[in-house]
């Protein structure tokens, strides 16, 4: 027999924590399924400045403040990776995971987001080998050397910044002349004498020599011409794809993969909801996947509460 629950929450980043508080505090059953450790994308960033309550605090900290609220209440946490999810004859949903089976009247999706890659010849070669995709994980091997970030945006600039703090020296490779990061972080970058930039230009292969990575090819967009520049280490920060392969299935997801929701972070199966980075949205923060999650906890509640209503009706 599955184990049952009012709400089955997959994924425990910083959305499905929050979902867990406001379900459990709610009264519901609540059990939350991760397939690593508490904190999702958290436990990837060094320093978060805009998360309100603390002016800062590093990632794995507020992972940990956000996991004792959410258990406070009663919520449950198993380790497992999500396989699918299923109907079930009554309305329920069956979550099936690589340990376990289990059922719930409703299911929160918040699994959250990924790297992208950048799909060059040498980036799976030089994988844990120079190539990184966590600054925060794989910085400190880079102390005192070169190394380099791919990408404009708020991730490859907040972590080239991290990075000028261990490394000799930062260069950002951004294929436009102009940064997509929020202002406060370029200005900080601007200002660093450790960062300097390649506009205009991709990296076109990831070089290296029988052991580790030596540096990068890039080509300029504008010129044609291509270079070769010197460093030990890889940083690629070139966005985001949806992790929602367990829901591929229940046909809520966009044509690249992002879940659909209303504002009630309602999807169009009933009784599941999404949250957070998996959502279809503007913007990916950890104050927008916690509001998410407020909102789905609410209504999670109100939709299991007119499941149960409906299922004595039939009984009785
Ligand atoms: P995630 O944090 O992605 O968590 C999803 C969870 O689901 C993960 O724990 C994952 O293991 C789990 N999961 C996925 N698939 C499965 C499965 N099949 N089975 C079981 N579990 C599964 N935002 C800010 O507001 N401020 C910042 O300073 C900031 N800095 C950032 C720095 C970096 C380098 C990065 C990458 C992001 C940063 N962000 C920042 C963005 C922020 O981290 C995300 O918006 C936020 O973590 C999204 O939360 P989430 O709960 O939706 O998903
Ligand atoms: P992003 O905002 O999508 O930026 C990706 C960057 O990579 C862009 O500059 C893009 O270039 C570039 N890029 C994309 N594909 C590329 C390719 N194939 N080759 C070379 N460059 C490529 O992704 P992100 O920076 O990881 O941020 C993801 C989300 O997390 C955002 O919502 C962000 O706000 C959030 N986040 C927030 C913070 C914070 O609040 N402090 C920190 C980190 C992340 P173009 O600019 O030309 O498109």
């Amino acid at each position: 027999m599955a184990q049952q629950y009012d709400t089955i929450i997959l994924g425990a980043g910083p959305g499905g924590m929050t979902a867990a508080t406001y379900a459990s505090r709610a009264n519901m059953s609540v059990l939350m399924i991760d397939r690593g450790i508490y904190g999702g994308q958290m436990n990837n960033t060094a320093e978060i400045e805009n998360y309100p309550g603390f002016p800062s605090i590093l990632g794995p900290e507020l992972a940990e403040k956000m996991y004792a609220s959410s258990t406070q209440f009663g919520a449950e946490y198993a380790f497992g990776t999500v396989l699918h999810v299923e109907a079930q004859a009554d309305g329920s949903w069956r979550v099936v995971t690589d340990m376990d089976e289990y059922s719930a009247n409703t299911v929160i999706v918040a699994t959250g987001a990924a790297y992208k890659k950048l799909d060059v010849p040498g980036e799976e070669a030089f994988a844990g080998r120079g190539v990184s995709y966590c600054a925060v994980c794989d910085g400190a091997f880079f102390r005192g050397q070169h190394v380099i970030v791919v990408g404009g945006g708020d991730s490859a600039v907040e972590e080239a910044t991290y990075l000028a703090g261990l490394a000799d020296h930062v260069t950002i490779v951004h294929r436009r002349d102009k940064l997509r990061a929020q202002q406060i972080l370029q200005d900080r970058a601007f200002a660093n004498e450790k960062i300097s930039f390649v506009w205009n230009s991709e990296v076109e292969e990831i070089l290296g020599d029988d052991k580790k990575v030596t540096g990068v090819r890039v080509r300029n967009n504008q010129t044609d011409e291509t270079s070769e520049i010197d460093a030990a280490g890889v940083f690629i920060y070139v966005g985001l794809l949806p992790v929602s392969d367990p829901v591929q299935d229940l046909g809520i997801t966009d044509a690249n993969g992002w879940i659909m929701t209303n504002d009630r972070m309602e999807t169009s199966q009933p009784g599941i909801f999404a949250i957070g980075d998996v959502r279809e949205k503007e913007l990916r923060q950890i104050t927008t996947a916690v509001g998410d999650a407020a909102v789905a906890g609410q209504n999670a509640f109100s939709y299991n509460e007119n499941f149960k209503m409906r299922a004595s009706e039939v009984t009785e």
